[in-house]
């Protein structure tokens, strides 16, 4: 702006300036013009009077005269120069210093040009005028005159002053206006720009600029009022519509967030509704389903026998669509819990194969696994969700294959070192699936097309859970299926390398063998396992001819029939080759057996084949060590490794109903007779009615615990003077380290969870001394995937609170169940209850009573009541492998003891409600799981 002010200011001087300038010069000019005409009026007036006055003498040829007179002429001051021509323009006479030239004439010959003459004239400093010499009316000569400028110097000097002077003034007078212009101009200009400034920078559209002048600038001013006027009202305009709106979105979003809290809510409650149902009804389903398979198991009339089946087999349906409800709405309320524990692919394979084993060659079907040679031996993972999407998708293979095979399939995907992704597949011959119908069958309660269910069953629930439970592993699920043809289920997600797998041993390199069983499928994977070994193997018809080609074969892999057919060709052909002679049989089937005996067969594998057994087969062909009779079906079985005792009775003492059942299976299993007390003092009374072989007692009890029990027991042996009755004690602490329960008179300590064989030997060692094949006294837990005892002794090497954190973490890092207990508890059962399921069940009911107990003490703030409580429940957690939340009781049970805070306490118990709350989602679950496996 104040470059608009200068400009302006000069604009104004300039102009001025020019202005006066031009004015000057012009005047200057006409100056000159008039100067020049008076002296040329004057020249020629001086001029013919000196010609008039030398006529005579020129006319008379008196050149003297004529010098003479020129003399007196030239002493005039302004005349510098004068000369006398004859008529003829020869020279007469003349005077003075400077001649005359042609361009003298100028001034004659443009009198009224001074501007154009006014330069030269003023370079020459001269003025020359010539005129006619008459006498008598006749011209006799012409005179030149040149006269001096000087004059016009000066007045020229005279004119500039009096221009420049005019100058200064003007541009004065100039800058006074400019002055004046500027406020009237530029002063509104810039106030209006400041303005616009404002406006811009603070929005504030109720600025405005004041009009001074009712001119162009203040009509520019009004203008740019009435432009903020429009501004402000359509801004005002705008700001009522946004509150408006704001005031619409904001009602529509409450609204919506109460829409959204109501079906929240209301999932929420379906959801609950549903796992609170599911769960209710899944406690008595379970109870009458077991009961309903014993019915069918036992002697019956044929028709009560088919209402049995008919009973268990419906309660198995039911139970199938109840858990899958619990799982969708379990998963559906966000409440999915996903473990991350080590995982063996190749177990979890092989268990479903053999789930699934029965059902698939009950309908004719080859059931196969295999797993790549380069899966990891274990990954990370949640072993009950694979195993859970691998079931629903063999169970969906064998309901929808009529002929041909299942196979069941793992492969290392992707991945590095540590991290890899494995694929799961399930791959059948059955119906397949048309193409327009495969992404639909992954939505909840969907089915291919709608005679499904008629024909098969099923909630259209399956394919949604498992891809639900997948995408939560971080996976996807796909299949490639074709109508009529078959379909290929498969399963991916990245997961951590815990152990990878050993490369097997190439060690029959160049051995041939062929495969002559029945079954494409398991054929196919019985080839592909061999030749990872180095074997060159191939299939053969196991109900053709046997060809010349057995010359050239090292092993068979053959089914009893081919084998016998072998046999019957060898015996025909005392030179025929014989190749090595493996048997393929299966589980029930007595030919096998017949052929080890007879020598037909060298060994046996039973179907279905795993991995891992055919490799061992194949370690065996290779060290020559052949089972032959040792391979017997029935002799496969694992040997018993506990011994059974001859009724002798054994008191225990335990306050967990779980684990008073499961001692009571164990010792029933032993053949030993069990009395079951649930105290120490009752332990006593007992004792002192009544003659024991030998007492197990529970080391932490209310009433009386097990040292203080074992103490008055020992007082009475004394006071009655009997031989001392075996005590082992039986706890969920790690006993022997302190040696307390030597201190109170026991003999040796069992730690829970215990195996039979663990009791067996532990109750051997006091009953029969002498046949006790071990030597060890304290006897060792069974080996769950990560012992308890020793996470225990983790913590009680650091109290410090620096290890907390560790320990909080290490809890979380413990399987919620830890199925190998279960598996053992199997082992402990007598005849035909199913001990796990029963364990599971206790479990189930009474656990609540101890979690309540122990989330009251956290309020009662007695450390001693945590503990005992924290103690109880673990004890009971311990016996069904509930092992994370027998961990957390466990840490509970320690930090009461040491100097933990209440309030470390609380939160410690919190952490059990919830690992508690997670051990009872999976219970039914498993529940289901041994009820099958013992089906
Ligand atoms: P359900 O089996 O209980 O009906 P799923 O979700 O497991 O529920 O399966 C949904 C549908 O997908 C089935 O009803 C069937 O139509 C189709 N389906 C699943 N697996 C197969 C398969 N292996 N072969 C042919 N159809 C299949």
């Amino acid at each position: 702006m104040q470059s608009l002010r200068g400009r302006l200011t000069s604009l104004v001087i300039v102009a001025i300036f020019g202005a006066v300038t031009i004015v000057t010069a012009s005047s200057i000019g006409r100056e000159i013009n008039q100067y020049g005409e008076d002296k040329y009026s004057e020249l020629k007036a001086s001029a013919n009077a000196y010609a008039t006055a030398i006529s005579e003498y020129v006319n008379d040829g008196d050149r003297e005269e004529t010098a003479r007179a020129l003399s007196a002429i030239a002493n005039a001051p302004s005349i510098a120069y004068v000369k006398v021509d004859t008529v003829g323009g020869a020279p007469f006479a003349e005077f003075g210093g400077v001649p005359s030239t042609p361009a003298s004439d100028s001034i004659i010959a443009a009198p009224f040009a001074p501007v154009s003459n006014f330069i030269p004239a003023l370079f020459r400093q001269t003025s020359s005028i010539t005129v006619p010499i008459i006498r008598d009316g006749e011209i006799v000569g012409q005179l030149t005159l040149n006269a001096h400028s000087a004059a016009l110097y000066d007045r020229i000097g005279v004119l500039i002053y009096d221009a420049l002077v005019a100058a200064v003034f003007a541009a004065v007078i100039g800058f006074l206006i400019a002055l004046k212009m500027q406020r009237s101009i530029t002063d509104p200009i810039m106030d209006l720009a400041k303005i616009m400034s404002d406006v811009r920078e603070t929005g504030d559209f109720s600025r405005r600029a004041q009009a001074k002048e009712n001119d162009e600038t203040g009509q520019l001013v009004e203008s740019f009022n009435n432009m903020l006027d429009q501004l402000q009202e359509r801004d005002f305009k705008l700001h009522a519509h946004q509150k408006n709106l704001q005031a619409i979105v904001e009602r529509r979003t409450r609204e919506l967030q109460s829409a959204k809290e109501i079906a929240e809510t209301a999932n929420l409650a379906k959801s609950d509704f549903l796992a609170t149902m599911s769960h209710e009804i899944r406690t008595p389903m379970n109870g009458m389903m077991v009961m309903a398979e014993l019915l069918s198991k036992a002697h019956l009339a044929p028709r009560q026998k088919r209402y049995a089946d008919v009973i268990a087999k419906s309660g198995q349906s039911l139970l199938a669509i109840i858990n899958d409800i619990l799982d969708f709405s379990k998963i559906e309320a966000g409440r999915l819990d996903l473990e991350n524990i080590p995982v063996r692919p190749v177990e979890i394979i092989d268990d479903i194969v053999s789930l699934f084993w029965e059902r698939a060659t009950s309908k004719g079907l080859d059931l196969a696994a295999y797993v790549a040679p380069n899966v990891p031996e274990v990954i990370e993972g949640d072993p009950v969700r694979i195993n859970q999407i691998l079931s629903n998708l063999v169970n969906n293979a064998l309901k929808f294959t009529n002929e041909g095979h299942v196979t069941v399939a793992a492969r290392r995907v992707a991945g590095s070192q540590d991290t890899c992704v494995i694929e799961f597949s399930v791959t059948d011959s059955g119906v397949g699936i048309e193409h327009d119908q495969q992404t639909a069958i992954f939505e909840a309660f969907s089915q291919a097309d709608q005679s499904t269910t008629r024909k098969f069953g099923g909630t259209g629930l399956g394919l949604a859970i498992s891809r639900r439970l997948v995408e939560a592993m971080g996976g996807a699920i796909d299949l490639k299926s074709q109508r009529g043809k078959g379909s290929k289920f498969f399963f991916s997600f990245p997961t951590c390398v815990l152990k990878t797998a050993e490369a097997p041993r190439r060690s029959l390199e160049r051995k041939r063998a062929i495969v002559a069983i029945d079954g494409a499928a398991t054929s196919k994977m019985l080839v592909s396992h061999l030749q990872e070994t180095g074997i060159s193997a191939q299939i053969t018809d196991a109900n053709g001819e046997i060809g010349a080609g057995i010359a050239y074969t090292d092993i068979i892999f053959a089914s009893p029939e081919f084998l016998n057919a072998l046999a019957r060709k060898i015996k025909g052909d005392p030179n025929q080759w014989i190749p090595t002679r493996i048997c393929i049989g299966e589980l029930g089937d007595s030919a096998p057996d017949r052929l080890l005996e007879k020598g037909i067969a060298e060994d046996l594998l039973i179907a279905p084949l795993s991995r891992r057994e055919v490799m061992q087969q194949v370690e065996r062909i290779f060290d020559g060590k052949l089972r032959g009779k040792a391979a017997l079906s029935n002799a496969g079985q694992e040997p018993s490794s506990f011994r059974r005792f001859n009724g002798e009775c054994v008191l225990a003492a335990d306050d967990s109903i779980v684990n008073r059942e499961v001692v009571k299976e164990a010792l029933g299993r032993l053949n030993l007779q069990a009395t079951l007390v649930a105290d120490g003092r009752e332990a006593l009374k007992v004792f002192q009615q009544k003659k024991f072989d030998l007492v197990l007692m529970d080391c932490s009890m209310p009433e009386m615990d097990g040292f203080e029990a074992t103490r008055e027991i020992r007082s009475f042996e004394k006071k009655a003077g009997v031989a001392n009755v075996p005590i082992i004690a039986l706890t969920a602490h790690v006993a022997g380290k302190d040696g307390a329960w030597r201190d109170a008179g026991m003999n040796d300590y069992l730690t829970k969870p215990f195996s039979i064989e663990a009791l067996s030997n532990a109750i051997g060692s006091h009953l029969h001394p002498n046949k006790q094949t071990s030597t060890t006294t304290a006897t060792e837990p069974i080996a769950p995937r990560r012992a308890p005892a020793k996470a225990n002794d983790d913590n009680e090497a650091s109290p410090q609170r620096a290890s907390k954190a560790a320990s909080a973490r290490k809890q979380n890092s413990e399987p919620s169940f830890d199925r190998s207990v279960l598996e053992a508890l199997l082992d402990m059962q007598t005849g035909n209850t199913n001990l796990p399921v029963k364990a599971l069940t206790l479990f189930q009911q009474y656990s609540r009573d101890a979690m309540i107990r122990l989330a009251k003490s956290a309020k009662s703030q007695d450390p001693d009541e945590i503990k005992s409580a924290a103690h109880a429940l673990k004890s009971m957690s311990l016996n069904v492998g509930a092992m994370r939340l027998a961990k957390t009781c466990s840490v509970i049970e320690e930090r009461a003891s040491g100097d933990a805070s209440l309030t470390e306490l609380s939160s410690l118990i919190k952490q059990a409600s919830k690992n508690y709350q997670i051990a009872l989602s999976k219970l039914p679950e498993l529940i289901e799981q041994f009820s099958m496996r013992a089906a």
